[in-house]
């Protein structure tokens, strides 16, 4: 192992007993949640060395980043890739083809798009993306739109519903925001009653996030370190 590696594994490790502790804390078990590894802007090598590390969940924001990281990486056992960011509708068929989750669906369209990628294939797990801010550009279904993307995202037998997902907004409490994406995943419900995953939590709110109920973090820095600058 290289010194960037035991780094890496150290980092690793103390995340996983830090989510562990927290899940404790919350009465949960800690194998309800899944520690997605966000490695955007670091290089295929990163992906390669996490997955040696036992790390199956890797998660990306960009959609040309994801496909040519997804192309270097190459086939891995077990290795599933989760989008997180935002998607150009054009985009779609890309994001599908190389995807297990996208966890920013977040309006119509794009479920149309991600749905007549593959319309036969294996359902695609889907997140609904909701924007607990009041600023459209966060990306995100607005709240009040939630039960209708849900009914209709529903209808489209080559997407299954797993769950909403959000980032907490700058300037509100992690778990004031935590709890309010959680009672929108139990309004989610009342229209797909499985849909009992939450995507939420990053570095600096996955306690939080677990607390309220978070079934998938999303983790980069903490660790993967500091990202590369990258315009
Ligand atoms: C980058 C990113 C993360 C990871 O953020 P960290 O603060 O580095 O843990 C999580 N979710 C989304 C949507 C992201 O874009």
């Amino acid at each position: 192992m290289t010194a960037d590696e035991s780094a890496l594994a150290e980092r690793l490790q103390r995340l996983d007993e830090q989510v562990a502790e927290a899940a404790r804390a919350a009465g949960r078990h800690p194998d309800e949640i899944t520690r997605i590894v966000v490695t955007k802007f670091h290089p295929p090598e990163l992906v390669s060395s996490l997955h040696g590390l036992g790390v199956r969940d890797v998660g990306e924001s960009r959609v040309q980043e994801l496909v040519e990281k997804e192309a270097a990486v190459g086939p891995r056992d077990g290795l599933r890739w989760h989008f997180v960011g935002q998607v150009q509708t054009n985009k779609a068929r890309a994001v599908r083809s190389a995807v297990s989750v996208v966890h920013s669906l977040d309006r119509e369209r794009l479920a149309a798009a991600l749905a007549a990628a593959d319309p036969h294939g294996v359902p695609l797990d889907v997140f609904l993306q909701v924007n607990l801010t009041d600023d459209p550009a966060r990306g995100g279904v607005a709240p009040a739109g939630l039960a209708g993307l849900a009914e209709h995202v529903a209808a489209l037998e080559s997407l299954r519903v797993r769950g909403v997902m959000a980032v907490a907004p700058l300037g509100e409490h992690p778990e004031a925001a935590f709890s309010r994406l959680a009672d929108y995943g139990a309004q989610l419900r009342r229209t797909i009653p499985d849909a009992t995953w939450m995507s939420a939590g990053m570095s600096g709110d996955f306690a939080p996030a677990i607390l309220a109920g978070a079934t998938h973090l999303r983790i980069g820095t903490a660790i993967t370190g500091p990202r590369p600058v990258r315009g």
